[in-house]
C-alpha cells in the first residue's frame, strides 16, 4: 500500500496528529516520494560529499520519524536534532544504527540521557565539553561527539577565542571521540554575502586547531555555494521539504506538500453585507462565499497568502483570518460548483510554501513549523 494515512496504529512517536480524513477539517498531504527525490538532487551536488537530514521540530513540521524512515531507504543515517528530546523520540522511534546529532547540546545534568539514547551531542561551549568528557571518564569508554566551532554567526558553537584555548590542551578532548567538526553559516541563501567567505576562512582556520575530524559547514542554501563548502558531510532541512534554497532563482526542489482545506458552508450575500470579525470586508454587490476549516489556530498566519485555489480558479480570502475558519469570495466559480466538503488548496501546484510565505513577510520555514496537529496527515509515496 502507498498511502498510509497513519491512522490507528500511530507507530510515529514524534508525531502526535491521528484525527481521520473525514473528521479533519484540513488535509495535509506529504509526499515522502518527493524527499527521497530531493535527498538525491542534494546528493547529485555532493561530490561524493555524505549528505546528513536535518528533522529538527518534528521534521520541520512534517513528521521526524517518517522523514527519517524515507531517508534512510536512501542510504542516509545521520540525522541532526535541535534538541535532546526530539534526539530521544528519533531514537525510540528508529531504533540503534543511525547516527543522531542534538544541534543545541545538551543541558547541563541530561548527559546520561543522551548516552542511554545512545546521541551524538553537538558540544557548543566548553562547559558541555568538561561535562561530556566527566562522563565519558566517569563510564570508562570513550563517547562520540561533534564539535561546534562559532565561525561567524554568534548563535551556537564555541567562540574562536576558547578555541584557541582548547587547543593548548592537550588533555582537552581526553574520553572524546570527536566525530565531527562543525560551524553554521549565518547568510547561506544570499551567496554574494561576503559573510560567507569569511565564514568559510574562519572555519578552516579554527578546525585546523581541533581534534582531526570529517568537517561539516552547508545547510540546505550552503550546498548551492560551490565545492568548497561541500566538506565530508552536508546538513540540509528545508531544501529536503521543498522549500526553496536558492531565493530569487527558480526553486531546484521538488515539491513535498499539499495542504486542503474543507468547505464548511457556502452562502450568497447581498450589496452591504459585513464580512467576518470587525466587518473589514464589506460586499460591494452581490457576491457568493465559501467557509473553509482552517485558520490561524492551525498555523495560517493571518498574514500569510490571501487566497485559496479550486479548480485552477483563485478564491480570495474576504475579512480577517478566524482562529478556525476562513472566509473565500468563490464568485468566480459557476453557482454550485463548491459544495459543503469539498477541499481547496492552500499549498500545491497552484501555490507554494515559499508563496505562502512571502505574502506573510516570512519564510517557508515558518509556514511549516507552523502548520497545525488538528490536520488529517496523509503520506504518500512511502
Ligand atoms: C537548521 C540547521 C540546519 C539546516 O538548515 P536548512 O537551512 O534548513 O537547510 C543545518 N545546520 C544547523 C546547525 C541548523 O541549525
Amino acid at each position: 500500500m502507498n498511502d498510509d494515512t497513519g491512522r490507528g496504529s500511530s507507530a510515529d512517536a514524534t508525531s502526535p496528529s491521528t484525527v481521520s480524513a473525514t473528521a479533519a477539517g484540513a488535509i495535509l498531504t506529504i509526499d515522502l516520494g518527493a524527499i527521497r527525490e530531493n535527498y538525491r538532487r542534494l546528493k547529485a551536488r555532493l561530490d561524493g560529499a555524505r549528505c546528513a537530514g536535518v528533522l529538527k521540530a518534528d521534521g520541520y513540521g512534517l513528521g521526524a520519524t517518517k522523514v527519517a524512515t524515507a531517508l534512510m531507504k536512501e542510504g542516509c543515517d545521520a540525522f541532526f536534532v535541535a534538541l535532546l528530546g526530539e534526539g530521544i523520540a528519533l531514537r525510540k522511534a528508529i531504533g540503534p544504527g543511525p547516527k543522531i546529532h542534538v544541534l543545541n547540546g545538551l543541558p547541563p545534568g541530561s548527559e546520561a540521557e543522551a548516552v542511554a539514547a545512545e546521541l551524538v551531542p553537538v558540544l557548543n561551549s566548553t562547559f558541555q565539553l568538561k561535562a561530556w568528557r566527566e562522563i565519558a571518564l566517569g563510564t570508562g569508554r570513550s563517547l562520540p561527539a561533534a564539535l561546534q566551532v562559532d565561525s561567524g554567526m554568534s548563535r551556537l558553537g564555541m567562540p574562536p577565542a576558547d578555541v584557541e584555548v582548547l587547543a593548548q590542551d592537550p588533555g582537552a578532548f581526553g574520553g572524546i571521540d570527536v566525530r565531527l567538526v562543525m560551524s553554521h553559516l549565518a547568510c547561506a541563501d544570499e551567496p554574494r554575502h561576503p559573510a560567507n567567505e569569511q565564514q568559510w576562512l574562519e572555519f578552516e582556520r579554527l578546525r585546523k586547531m581541533l581534534p582531526e575530524a570529517p568537517a561539516s559547514l552547508a545547510n540546505s542554501s550552503g550546498i548551492f555555494l560551490g565545492p568548497l563548502y561541500r566538506y565530508d558531510l552536508a546538513r540540509p532541512g528545508a531544501a529536503l521539504y521543498g522549500i526553496n534554497p536558492t531565493p530569487g532563482e527558480p526553486n531546484p526542489m521538488a515539491p513535498v506538500l499539499r495542504l486542503e482545506a474543507k468547505v464548511a458552508q457556502t452562502r450568497s450575500v447581498g450589496r452591504g453585507a459585513g464580512v467576518g470579525y470587525g466587518h473589514t470586508f464589506r460586499a460591494e454587490g452581490p457576491m457568493r462565499l465559501a467557509t473553509i476549516s482552517l485558520g490561524y489556530a492551525d498555523g495560517w498566519h493571518r498574514r500569510a497568502a490571501s487566497a485559496a485555489w479550486f479548480d485552477g480558479v483563485r478564491l480570495p480570502f474576504v475579512g480577517r483570518v478566524s482562529m478556525d475558519s476562513i472566509i473565500l469570495d468563490i464568485s468566480a466559480l459557476p453557482a454550485g460548483r463548491l459544495q459543503e466538503g469539498d477541499l481547496v488548496e492552500l499549498i500545491g501546484p497552484s501555490q507554494s510554501v515559499d508563496d505562502a510565505a512571502s505574502h506573510a513577510h516570512t519564510i517557508g520555514y515558518e509556514i511549516l513549523t507552523s502548520l497545525g496537529a488538528r490536520f488529517h496527515r496523509r503520506y504518500v509515496g512511502a
